[in-house]
């Protein structure tokens, strides 16, 4: 058991251990800060140690999504494909937890279950499962935007008599699907990415999808040493590139407008960013999530080269999504996964047409049929970037819960820190452009601010930083206008938490860009912290 008496105020308590939680540790750490992180899992990784599901991998190319603050690091780590699978990924993150000796301050298996302010102190006190009592002086939630694995509550389902998974918590010991009727349900970017994983080895696999969506060849490869090496000499600039970036990836789209350039350009566009693979499809041309004209050409490019690859017309139809524009929800990355329907032991079954009824001890019945099943697989998706917050009681000024607080949906100013949660700031969560960049990097940028706040305090005698309701309001307010310019709100995304049953429909994300939202941070840092109170020690 870990005595943690004399460690047991702090400066700063971290909650999770994935990628924005190792670096938080790492950086404060470095800082002269007293630190230590909680993590509810066994072991560092986050969503690479829980999303073991076959078939894993980045969907942002691995020499981007992987820590850019120690050059060292990126030097001497070498990816070996263009999307590194899950096992690579997490041998990453565990090789980086060992080279900074950061296991030392991370408590493992253990789940914080709440939070709780003291304001005369202006001190937090943490609790966890084990009833234990940490008191810190900042807290920093790295609980991860994807990180709350859903199963929708269909009737019957513990009457299931066969095996169920859900991807985001995927058996370590692996799972042979040999010779087994399996069922997958959800077609997002796990599904997606593991459907034609599953379909060579079942006996037969029954595809239940409800919204068809966007998927993109992933295109990858086994990076050569030249790649490598030719990454490795101009690392500097392509973070540089990243950090300025819309997206967080070293890519520059095309600056004209859609319509401006010839069919012919736009065919070579689009073929270019096809060819590239994967997300960075949907900003190919600059008003593609803008304009419903600029759309709709990019959904036609990708909608031939799809029909092209699936044989049965009939089951195309039912493949090519026609509610949401394409790229406002997250486009998918996937291999083979249109192919993987010309498969003799593959059906689709559309549960728009015919809705799953009910689970029973041999399987699924819809409004059609009853499909008898050995295995069930859930790919649907997480209570996104309020889920694992919300599993934590926060309590802040007057006793005001952060659940309340957000009962309308998530509050904040900069996606850092909300009024009434003085020194509590989130990582990559809701309000900051969060999945909508590359969140390694992502998590880098928001640490080294909160970090810079945490020096500037100490430097200057404040006890404390607090976002001011105004400067919420507003951000609140920027969020919406940005969005509403956008295509985006025409999706039923988990972006908009349509995907909750009964969370507040509001687009949650900062759209106008990762470098924009960047220079917005760093702005208001240089401003005094600008819209943050700061809180002089009593
Ligand atoms: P996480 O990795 O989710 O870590 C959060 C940690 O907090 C978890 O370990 C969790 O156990 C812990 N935790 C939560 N609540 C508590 C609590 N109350 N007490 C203690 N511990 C707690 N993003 C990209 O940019 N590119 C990609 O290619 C990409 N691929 C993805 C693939 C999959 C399958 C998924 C699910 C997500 C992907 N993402 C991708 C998003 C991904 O979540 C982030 O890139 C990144 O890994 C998040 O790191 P994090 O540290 O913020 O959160
Ligand atoms: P998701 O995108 O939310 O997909 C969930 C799927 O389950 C959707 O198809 C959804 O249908 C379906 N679903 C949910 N509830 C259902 C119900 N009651 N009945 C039938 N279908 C239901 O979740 P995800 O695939 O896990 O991906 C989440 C995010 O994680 C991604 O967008 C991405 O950011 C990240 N991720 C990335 C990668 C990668 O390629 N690197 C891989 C996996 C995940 P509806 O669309 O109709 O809701």
């Amino acid at each position: 058991m870990l005595d943690m008496t004399a460690a047991d105020e702090l400066d700063v308590v971290v909650v999770g251990a994935g990628f924005a939680g190792l670096y938080a540790l790492h950086k404060f750490r470095d800082q002269g800060l007293s630190v230590r992180v909680f993590e509810a899992a066994p072991e560092v990784g986050g969503t690479w140690y829980f999303n073991r599901y076959p078939g894993a991998r980045c969907d942002v190319e691995s020499v981007d999504y992987s820590y850019s603050f120690s050059d060292e690091l990126q030097q001497e780590w070498t990816w070996t494909e263009k999307y590194a699978t899950q096992p690579e990924i997490l041998a990453y993150l565990n090789w980086v937890a060992d080279t900074l000796d950061l296991r030392r301050d991370i408590t493992f298996d253990t789940r914080v279950t709440s939070a709780v302010l003291d304001e005369n102190t202006l001190r937090w006190s943490v609790t966890t499962e084990d009833a234990r009592v940490t008191t810190a002086r900042f807290v920093v939630m790295a609980t991860g935007a994807l990180s709350a694995a859903i199963t929708p509550a269909f009737d019957g389902l513990d009457s299931f008599g066969g095996e169920i998974y859900h991807t985001a918590h995927w058996p370590h010991e692996g799972v042979d699907f040999t010779g087994k009727r399996v069922a997958v349900i959800g077609t997002g970017s796990s599904g997606i990415q593991s459907i034609p994983v599953f379909a060579e080895q079942a006996n037969h696999l029954y595809v239940f999808q409800r919204t068809p969506n966007y998927s993109i060849p992933a295109g990858n490869s086994v990076l050569t040493a030249e790649q490598v090496a030719e990454v490795k000499a101009n690392y500097a600039e392509r973070r540089r590139l990243s950090m300025r970036s819309g997206g967080g990836s070293p890519y520059v789209g095309t600056t004209t407008p859609t319509m401006e350039v010839s069919a012919q350009e736009r065919q070579e566009a689009f073929e270019k960013r096809w060819r590239l693979g994967g997300v960075l499809f949907s900003k190919t041309f600059p008003d593609q999530l803008t304009d419903q004209t600029a759309n709709d050409e990019a959904r036609k490019f990708w909608e031939e080269k799809v029909r092209a690859v699936i044989d049965d017309a009939g089951v195309a139809e039912l493949l090519i999504p026609d509610d949401h524009p394409i790229g406002t929800k997250r486009i998918c990355t996937d291999s083979n996964y249109f192919q993987t329907f010309n498969r003799p032991n593959v059906t689709l079954i559309s549960v728009r047409r015919t809705p799953i009824v009910s689970l029973d001890r041999t399987g699924i019945t819809t409004s059609a049929e009853h499909v008898d099943l050995d295995a069930i697989v859930f790919a649907t998706g997480f209570d996104a970037l309020t889920g694992a917050l919300g599993k934590i009681d926060i309590v802040g000024r007057g006793g005001e819960r952060l659940a309340e607080d957000w009962a309308d949906g998530p509050r904040s100013y900069l996606g850092l820190g909300d009024d009434g949660f003085p020194n509590l700031f989130v990582v990559t969560g809701p309000g900051a452009p969060a999945v909508l960049a590359n969140m390694v990097l992502h998590a880098e940028a928001h640490v080294d601010w909160i970090a810079a706040a945490i020096g500037y305090l100490n430097a200057n005698g404040y006890a404390g930083i607090e976002a001011r309701p105004d400067a919420v309001e507003n951000w609140l307010a920027e969020l919406d206008q940005r969005a509403a310019t956008t295509l985006f709100p025409k999706a039923n995304s988990w972006y908009l938490g349509a995907n909750v049953p009964g969370k507040p429909r509001v687009f949650m994300l900062f759209i106008g860009g990762f470098g924009v939202y960047n220079d917005i941070c760093a702005e208001v840092a240089a401003d005094g912290y600008r819209g943050f109170d700061l809180i002089r020690k009593s």
